[in-house]
């Protein structure tokens, strides 16, 4: 708490605000901000009472001091409060959502929303768009004929109850306060923060509505934490945060060192999505789907096999009919990038190590991610895996297949690949997918 002397009288009601830089001063100096100090400061921030210079400071301490569990419990209410909270009991069916904090060939959410519909829950899915070298789930469905990821509350609601789920972009009445300041994060080197990340995922989930909820945190080199402690702290975080608010909520911790499946790019993702719902999934996508799903399931007290719902095509039949009832049509083909470059094993062994950073960079350059938010991507572009990790290669075997829309781009791409994968002589171990599952404490 700030010494009384830091506060002064606001012009409109006489009340004791807060300064902001005594806010600034008491962060810096570990001192922990109260409540009503927290709820003041992002409100005051969004009416504009707060300068963006202020604001910036205050990420900046926090980046350096954290947030203790009140803080943190404060933050994440005062940003849930800063816009709408969705009412879902309407739906008739229990709610549990997924939330993965991004990787290289995600394409879970496509596959799982429909596989955990057609297993008796409600899947409502607000999702993002790809920034950098992970991809976005809204720009992957984008490459889909007619398919619309802007809906309005009621018709997102309309298709979660037709469908039993439904992908769609966050509304801009969902968490405002996170908007602004993920996108100062952004600009002042504050991104890289477990309390800031676990606030702004948290409270956009929380304002959403859901009733359970499972994290999939990715480690790797293709993750946001690269190493597994971080990647566990920001679970922990983030599960405490969710069963405070009374969300049932648990968080799997999976393995982002390699692409998840062997497609990497937007309508090629949509197509292995839609192979691995017909049943000729790779196997690493094929884990960690089932395990996400067994674990969605549990939450919401639903005894039933997502592998006999993946196997008998009912969840292919949900996918279709989420797809149409959001304009698009399921049947559409695909875009097809008019040029294709092979990547060949430059010797005969073992294929090691497939960095899914590098391939995450390389489908970014050609074409298939953003680097600024409001850069289009291309539907077409991306990087078809013909080897993964543990597979026998023969030199000059192709290993990599780039799509691009225009010739252009090989060299960038070429370039970001660097040296991602090697070639050795010993049959490497494959370490699982899955590699914990977190919940809450003394639960
Ligand atoms: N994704 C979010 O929504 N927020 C963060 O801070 C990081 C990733």
């Amino acid at each position: 708490m700030t010494e009384a002397g830091g506060h002064v009288p606001s012009a409109a009601s006489g009340r004791q605000v807060p300064a902001a830089v005594d806010l600034i001063r008491a962060k810096r100096d570990n001192v922990p901000l109260s409540g009503h100090e927290i709820d003041w400061v992002i409100g005051a921030y969004l009416r504009g009472e707060v300068a963006e210079e202020q604001m910036s400071a205050l990420l900046m301490a926090i980046y350096f001091r954290g947030l203790d569990p009140a803080e943190l419990r404060a933050w994440t209410r005062a940003m849930i409060d800063s816009g709408e909270r969705l009412d879902l009991s309407g739906v008739g069916l229990p709610t549990v959502d997924k939330h993965s904090t991004g990787g290289v060939g995600d394409k879970v959410s496509l596959i799982l929303a429909p596989l955990v519909a057609a297993c008796g829950a409600a899947v409502p899915q607000l999702s993002g768009r790809g920034l950098g070298h992970t991809g976005g789930t809204l720009d992957k469905l984008e490459a889909i004929r007619g398919w619309r990821a802007a809906l309005s509350n009621d018709e997102m609601l309309a298709v979660l109850r037709q469908a039993g789920c439904v992908i769609c972009a966050a509304g801009a009445g969902l968490a405002p306060a996170d908007r602004r300041l993920y996108a100062l994060r952004d600009v002042t080197g504050t991104v890289e923060s477990i309390p800031l990340i676990a606030s702004s995922i948290m409270s956009k989930k929380i304002a959403e509505g859901t009733g359970a909820l499972v994290l999939d945190v990715k480690v790797g080199s293709g993750a946001f934490m690269r190493r597994e402690e971080d990647a566990r702290l920001l679970a922990q975080t983030m599960v405490a945060l969710g069963t405070e608010s009374g969300v049932r909520t648990t968080a799997l911790l999976t393995r982002m060192d390699t692409p998840l499946g062997r497609a990497v790019g937007n309508a090629i993702e949509v197509e292995e999505s839609v192979a691995t719902l017909a049943g000729y999934g790779p196997s690493d996508l094929v884990e960690v789907v089932l395990a996400l799903a067994r674990e969605m399931l549990r939450l919401v007290g639903i005894d039933a096999d997502p592998q006999e719902a993946l196997a008998d095509g009912r969840a292919l039949a949900r996918y279709r009919e989420m797809i149409s009832a959001q304009g698009g049509d399921p049947d559409a083909p695909l875009a097809v990038a008019p040029h294709i470059r092979t990547v060949p094993a430059p010797a005969e062994g073992w294929l090691g190590r497939l960095d899914a950073r590098a391939v995450g960079n390389a489908a970014w350059r050609l074409g298939a991610g953003r680097a600024r938010k409001e850069d289009p991507v291309s539907a077409a572009a991306g990087v078809l895996c013909l080897a993964k990790p543990g597979d026998w290669v023969h030199e000059e075997e192709p290993l990599l297949e780039l799509r691009a829309d225009d010739e252009s781009r090989f060299d960038a791409a070429l370039a970001a690949l660097g040296d991602a994968f090697e070639i050795s002589q010993d049959r490497p171990a494959l370490p699982a997918p899955v590699i914990d599952q977190i919940g809450p404490a003394g639960g």
